[in-house]
């Protein structure tokens, strides 16, 4: 007898999956047999039964079986082959726009056709677009399906029939060894009425009772909750081990500032307000202990994180710590330099700026200073932690915008620090729903800046249509004629910073031959960074009227005279995005506007968007929103850097289990220690590499 296949062998193994097969599944994350078993539809398709043409309601999706009564070609705004069928309850239209000579003929009146697809509103009434069919001229059609069939998530060249062979092996597999181990106590699945995770297996891959259909076709089936009940755990488990093993090392504890601080606070034009000041004393009780801290300070755009920052810094720097600050992109970084210069020069406190650019000149310059501890407060992008960069006795990382940085890159940056860890403060723009953020962070301690410096004045929003871009240049014009400056912002979905170039390009042209008497800048991701900043300085010195920006200029960049924005294609974008870069108008006293210029067409859910961004300037309550309309993935921002990815879990749908996933994790942990690790191993591949970084 041959060796029976183990579930941790490679897929390779398998009837069907060559090399170039398992080239494909790798890229879905598929490498051993088990992968295939978690690698789950994402939905169901019912072709187990036919349906009567008179019963059929907009939007199902069905298998009709019929007679073809006529077969025309229309003529319209676009050729199609439309095919009539009946089946003795009623009349339907299938609409073909691609048709070959072979579908023609095998088309023809009098021919039976057995037929799958969506049913959608058509000119005459009820129509299938493109169907799948097969159609003869006479005989029975083969037997329907007996389960639902299941769609699974694919890439190019690997069909649905091939993954589905694969898969259905995989469960023999599965079979045959009796199931995988479980790892949820039993009674925690008897109270909340789940199946074991085999079982749960089988009822997603291969539905077979009536109920198991039903509840997968509503979306509301025990197994998906009881998996995504398991990956939540499993997230949150590994961001606690994380967490665990960065607080078992020990960090400086640093006692409150004597001078620094409150010479700066005496310093400022303006008082704190009472939400930084709360964040403030939270960070430094944190840094007073004798552990790392490991904080997250979420603040709306405006609400004033670089000074909480900077008074953490100035904790540090007081008992002799170096403090690191590092922003997401050179400009940013820049503009962090000159601000704090500006409040740490009057203290005595020495800082300086690194950037991927710094000439090797500067650089030989810098690093020693940096290594010997005589430069107290570096601020930088991620040419901060690279290799050959040493610091003396770095005792506090600050990490601006977060949001833009992977979980693995946060976590590299400990292994900076010379003297065990440094203390780690990260801060982000983006509000995050609190059952979010215990989920995504649960390795970090949140404080929220739920406050606005008095004196802002919120930014109006309006949206209009592109068709009316000669209106809103006009509109610019005005604008510019009342001494305020522009920002236009281009955006495009398309990741290629060419493109991106090319689109803000062609809009600045259009602008400069609309407004030949105005100064007109340009900026993109395609700019050499000294030629951004330039830009910038230009702009905030008000040497521009208008900047046309793609969205580079999203994070943190501060132009208080800038008090017009307008956003082309902002359908384009996630409201948490919009809603930054409408941030960066508001920033003065007089009040600004953001115009909104979508392009057609609009679809429903973009309208309620635009709605959604035109009613509030609440980042929290645009986060919920986006968080409804786009997912976790979107909204933390996550989606390029896979610092978060469920495979099963949806944050809607399982949000109930969101709120009792700390508690349920404490609970393992204590009573079933030795289920973590494999809970941890079974849904996170990265899980192990993530927590040696
Ligand atoms: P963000 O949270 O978006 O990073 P910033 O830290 O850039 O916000 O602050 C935005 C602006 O508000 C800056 O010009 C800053 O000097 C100013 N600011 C910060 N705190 C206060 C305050 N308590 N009162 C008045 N203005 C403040
Ligand atoms: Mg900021």
């Amino acid at each position: 007898m041959q060796n029976p296949l183990s579930l941790s062998f490679s897929v390779t193994k398998l009837k069907g999956a060559g090399p170039k097969i398992a080239e494909k599944l790798a890229g879905l994350g598929i490498v051993c047999i088990q992968d295939l078993l978690f690698h789950l539809p994402y939905k169901y398709q019912d072709r187990t039964k036919i349906t009567p043409i008179a019963s059929l309601r907009l939007g199902m999706a069905v298998v009709v079986e019929a007679e073809v009564k006529a077969a025309t070609v229309a003529f319209g705004r676009r050729r199609a082959l439309l095919v009539k069928i009946q089946d003795g309850s009623g009349l339907l239209t299938l609409r073909f726009f691609h048709f070959s000579r072979a579908q023609q003929a095998s088309l023809k009146t009098g021919h039976r056709i057995r037929c799958y697809g969506e049913v959608r509103m058509g000119p005459t009434g009820l129509e299938m677009v493109h169907p799948e069919y097969s159609a003869r001229e006479e005989g029975d059609f083969p037997a329907l399906e007996n389960t639902l069939t299941p769609l699974y998530p694919s890439s190019e060249g690997l069909n649905q029939i091939r993954l589905r062979g694969l898969i259905e092996q995989a469960l023999a597999i599965l079979k045959a060894q009796a199931g995988l181990p479980e790892w949820l106590p039993a009674n925690w699945l008897q109270e909340w009425r789940l199946p074991t995770l085999t079982q749960a297996l089988f009822s997603l891959h291969h539905p077979i009772s009536e109920q198991d259909v039903a509840m997968l076709l509503e979306g509301n089936h025990p197994a998906q909750s009881r998996l995504a009940l398991e990956e939540l755990l499993a997230h949150h488990l590994s961001l606690q081990q994380i967490r665990a093993q960065a607080k078992s090392h020990g960090a400086p504890a640093i006692k409150a500032s004597e001078y620094l601080v409150p010479d700066l606070l005496a310093a400022l034009p303006f008082k704190l307000t009472n939400a930084q000041l709360k964040v403030s004393g939270e960070i430094s009780e944190d840094l007073a202990k004798p552990s790392p801290m490991m904080r997250l300070v979420q603040g709306d755009v405006g609400s004033g994180k670089t000074l909480v920052a900077l008074v953490a810094a100035l904790q540090a720097i007081e008992q002799g710590f170096q403090v690191a600050l590092m922003a997401p992109t050179e400009l940013l970084a820049e503009q962090h330099f000159r601000n704090m210069q500006q409040w740490c020069e009057p203290l005595d406190v020495s800082i300086d700026l690194l950037l991927g650019k710094s000439t090797k000149k500067q650089r030989d310059e810098l690093l020693p200073k940096l290594a010997d501890g005589s430069i107290q407060l570096i601020t930088g992008t991620h040419a901060l932690f690279q290799k050959g960069v040493d610091f003396g006795n770095l005792g506090l990382i600050i990490i601006d915008e977060q949001h833009r940085f992977g979980v693995q890159q946060r976590l590299s940056l400990k292994e900076k620090a010379i003297n065990g860890n440094p203390h780690q403060l990260a801060m982000t723009a983006t509000p995050i729903p609190r059952t979010l953020a215990m989920t995504a962070f649960a390795d970090l301690d949140l404080s929220v800046i739920d406050e606005l410096p008095p004196g802002r004045t919120p930014v109006v929003t309006a949206s209009i249509s592109q068709d009316k871009r000669d209106a809103v240049i006009a509109r610019v014009f005005h604008a510019v004629q009342e001494g305020r400056q522009v920002y236009w912002v281009c955006t495009l979905i398309e990741e290629s910073e060419d493109l991106q170039a090319e689109a803000a390009e062609a809009s600045a042209n259009r602008l400069a031959e609309a407004l030949p008497h105005l100064r007109i800048g340009l900026l993109h991701g395609k700019l050499k960074p000294k030629d951004k900043s330039q830009l910038m300085n230009a702009f905030k010195a008000q040497e521009l009227d208008i900047l046309v920006a793609t969205t580079v200029i999203e994070v943190g960049v501060d132009v208080p005279n800038a008090s017009v924005m307008i956003i082309e294609n902002p359908e384009r974008l996630g409201l948490s995005q919009l809603h930054q870069l409408r941030g960066r108008v508001g920033r003065g006293t007089t009040e600004s506007y953001c115009l909104l210029m979508y392009g057609h067409p609009l679809s429903e859910q973009g309208k309620q968007r635009l709605e959604v961004m035109r009613s509030t300037n609440d980042g929290f309550v645009i986060a919920e929103e986006d968080l409804k309309i786009r997912g976790p993935g979107e909204v933390l921002g996550t989606r390029q850097t896979g610092a978060i990815g469920f495979r099963v879990a949806d944050i809607d749908r399982d949000q109930h289990w969101l709120e009792v996933v700390p508690e349920l994790a404490n609970k393992l942990m204590s009573e079933y220690p030795n289920h973590v690790d494999p809970i941890i191993k079974r849904w996170l591949f990265d899980a192990e590499r993530f927590a040696q970084v």
